[in-house]
């Protein structure tokens, strides 16, 4: 199958689950969000933009640390045959609050710091993944992964199940659970 060497992986939405934190902020800014609508492809159709731009600060900032890891993700990424990259689009103020719950959930003992990478926005993803050499390369988010050179294969990670509906299933790999991308990623049905 894929084979690959290195593996980028994100880090908000697909190690770190903050849904549970999107559901309860929504609600105390006065809006009602089922479960799916906090996925971050569509939860700016579903909040106005500055009530949306107030909840990220907050959902990446101190209650990141409160935040639990998404199913699966820290038990399966030590499981990965290749070398393991996260690559997260978290600017300055942010990073310390990721930092603080990889150590806390001990992260960095399957994925040493020197390959963890925060690179500031969204577009900048696709250059650190060209330089890193990542041949295959999960995100939660669409556009990011629209974004990406076309050396690294793409797997959108979609807990939520609704790539079905943003017509992204037919253009890209969905793995639903860590599970599934682990058999993707190994290339092979693992016991
Ligand atoms: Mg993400």
């Amino acid at each position: 199958m894929w084979n690959p060497r290195r593996i980028g992986i994100d880090l908000d939405g697909v190690i770190i689950d903050h849904r549970e934190h999107k559901r309860m902020l929504a609600e105390e800014y006065g809006f009602a969000l089922e479960p799916w609508q906090t996925n971050s492809n569509i939860m700016r159709q579903h909040v106005p933009g500055e009530v949306f731009d107030t909840m990220q600060t907050d959902l990446y900032g101190s209650l990141t640390r409160k935040a639990p890891a998404v199913a699966g993700a820290l038990q399966l990424l030590p499981s990965l045959k290749a070398e393991v990259y996260i690559v997260s689009s978290r600017r300055a103020g942010s990073i310390r609050h990721a930092q603080d719950w990889l150590l806390s959930h001990r992260v960095y003992d399957s994925v040493p710091a020197e390959r963890i990478f925060f690179c500031g926005t969204d577009g900048e993803k696709r250059g650190y993944c060209d330089r890193l050499g990542i041949d295959l390369f999960l995100d939660d988010k669409i556009s990011v992964l629209e974004g990406l050179g076309a050396k690294t294969k793409r797997v959108l990670f979609d807990e939520d199940g609704i790539a079905r509906h943003l017509n992204a299933e037919e253009r890209f790999t969905v793995a639903k659970t860590w599970d599934e991308f682990v058999v993707l990623a190994n290339g092979k049905v693992h016991a």
